[in-house]
């Protein structure tokens, strides 16, 4: 996997952190270096989908959409979703928090099966079995992930 070195930087450009005169470099470098272009594309649609998303809506649709989002990334992508999974998990338990409390069900006592497979990317099959509904969701993460790294280098 070659890297641009300047791709670490790309996040942090994309989410406005950047000193002014350093995203500019950032924006030049943009110009000639399309895996940087790839990086911040791969970050945009990502940050689209994470404040299109409630938590209300954590329905089949919802789910779709993450899985079609998933689906058309490439295996570097998924790689990078993968890490950048962890803090959409983080806005998710942050809104599922909010959205627990304000409908009375339960909440931080103990974490649905899927809340736990997004921030750790494990599934625990004990409670997934037990809970299957909910670990659904944790086990298509997981399958989406490993699916699409498998389907991709296999080609
Ligand atoms: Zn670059």
């Amino acid at each position: 996997m070659s890297e641009c070195s300047n791709q670490s930087r790309i996040e942090a450009y994309h989410d406005g952190e950047l000193p002014p005169e350093i995203a500019r470099e950032v924006q030049l470098h943009l110009i000639d270096c399309a895996p940087c272009r790839d990086e911040l594309r791969a970050l945009q649609s990502m940050s689209q989908f994470v404040r299109s998303f409630s938590p209300a809506e954590m329905s089949s649709v919802a789910i779709d959409r993450l899985h079609q989002q998933v689906d058309s990334l490439t295996a570097v992508d998924t790689l990078r979703f993968a890490k950048r999974l962890s803090s959409l998990a983080a806005c998710l338990l942050v809104a599922a928090g909010v959205w627990f409390a304000s409908t009375g069900q339960k909440s931080e006592a103990s974490p649905a099966p899927w809340e736990r497979a997004a921030v750790t990317l494990q599934l625990d099959s004990a409670t997934a079995s037990a809970q299957t509904g909910d670990a659904d969701t944790g086990q298509w993460m997981l399958a989406s992930l490993n699916g699409s790294r498998e389907s991709n280098q296999g080609d």
